[in-house]
């Protein structure tokens, strides 16, 4: 082992994390082929979660009718004299100093359009999406929510099958695109589990390894048991086209997620469900992880996949790590949204939650650029937090090495099921 190094603990730290080729355990980025058929991209399309501060700041999107890059930079730029504090602009700035060239602190006048220049070049180069993901972020693999009918690269990604269309059985909409794309039509409740099965099915055959749900974007987490009989009842009121109301429609969807846990359960499928941080106006108590607690306890055999370390609830879902042995906790997301945040969150579980069940790296954006931002974020606080327990918890050195690994790759090579597709 690195133990006989004489660098201070910090370094040696980051210098084994670099070294690592990363599991990223939660990602949307979207596929080489994708990418490339945009045509290269620039300062103002190669965007991550600054739109979202950027719509609150302006009250909406800024560059309407902007057709210029240099109208462009005049509307960004009051929004930074507003806004740049926050940590999803400086994951911006780490992207454009690590990977196009920016030499200052911030984004200015004199440097705009070379940093603008460099994107464009770059993002156009054949190699290049390769050379980011591979050469420079160095992953494994990126675990990759992939919408219902769609395909993804096996070179670059492991799959994950989305479900919140599952929830939308109720609509016409949803029961044809499905029965369509089987060739069944989902003519009751059954036909349509039976047609969640098949589909589900389908994936896993192909290297799906588990399904996702992020309904606490537009509904409460909180589910409970709704019998068959009940269900079913509902399910018909739907096809005679009357319209349900909102508790029936919950009532059908917290039906359809305890099918969707017990069908994780028969085929040993993981269940990610996307907990805490959502959009703006987003109603936050919706995204408690504690009101999964009954499905947590329904499914014991279930490995639960929880996101963004529930924030701001990162304490309680630490409490369901520690007492719920289905539950693995997953940082996605979280250095960008706040790496103080996620340095004393962190430095909470690490005393709590037996390591083997803390992911520590998910991407979450949709460009590998931004990926490799969110990375160097996310190993310099690793780093910082790994550091200060030897230096003030009692964790061993040893342990906080070992640790480093497991929470960047040897977790997530165990819990996704990686192990024959991975390099020794
Ligand atoms: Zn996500």
């Amino acid at each position: 082992m690195a133990t006989q190094r004489s660098e201070p603990l910090r370094a040696q730290i980051l210098s084994e994390l670099e070294g690592i080729k990363t599991v990223d355990c939660h990602s949307h980025t979207r596929l080489r082929s994708e990418y490339y058929t945009a045509g290269g991209f620039d300062l103002f399309t190669m965007t991550s979660y600054f739109a979202r501060d950027i719509a609150t700041t302006a009250g909406g999107p800024i560059y309407e009718g902007a057709t210029t890059d240099e109208a462009r930079w005049e509307r960004l730029k009051p929004v930074l004299e507003k806004s740049r504090n926050v940590s999803y602009w400086r994951h911006n700035l780490v992207v454009y100093r690590e990977l196009f060239g920016l030499k200052d602190a911030e984004l200015t006048d004199a440097n705009w359009r070379q940093v603008n220049e460099a994107i464009r070049e770059r993002s156009q180069a054949p190699d290049w999406y390769d050379h980011v993901t591979r050469d420079v972020c160095r992953l494994e693999t990126q675990v990759r929510n992939i919408p219902w009918f769609e395909d993804w690269e096996p070179e670059y990604f492991t799959a994950v099958l989305r479900m919140e269309r599952a929830l939308e059985l109720h609509q016409e909409g949803a029961r044809q695109d499905l029965g369509g794309y089987l060739d069944a039509p989902i003519d009751s409740l059954n036909a349509a589990k039976k047609a969640l099965a098949d589909l589900t099915e389908r994936y896993v055959r192909r290297g799906a390894v588990g399904i996702k749900l992020a309904h606490a974007y537009g509904r409460t987490l909180h589910s409970l048991p709704v019998a068959e009989d009940r269900a079913t009842r509902l399910f018909e009121k739907s096809l005679r086209k009357e319209k349900l109301t909102p508790s029936e429609v919950k009532e059908l969807q917290d039906h359809v997620i305890f099918y969707l846990a017990g069908l994780a359960d028969e085929m040993k499928l993981i269940f990610q469900i996307h907990t805490g941080v959502q959009g703006n106006w987003g109603h936050i108590p919706d995204s408690d992880p504690l009101l999964l607690i009954p499905l947590i306890k329904a499914f014991p055999n279930v490995r639960f996949d929880l996101f963004h370390a529930g924030y701001p609830y990162s304490r309680m879902i630490g409490m369901l790590g520690k007492h719920y042995p289905n539950v693995w906790l997953n940082m996605a997301w979280m250095y960008v949204i706040s790496i103080a945040a996620s340095r004393q969150l962190l430095s909470e579980w690490i005393d709590l939650v037996p390591g083997y069940r803390i992911l520590g790296f998910g991407s979450d954006v949709g460009f590998p650029e931004m990926i490799y931002g969110h990375l160097k974020m996310a190993r310099s606080c690793v780093a910082d937090v790994l550091a200060s327990k030897v230096e003030n918890d009692f964790l061993s050195e040893e342990e906080a090495l070992s640790l480093a690994r497991r929470l960047f790759r040897d977790n997530g090579v165990e819990f996704y099921g990686l192990e024959d597709k991975t390099e020794a």
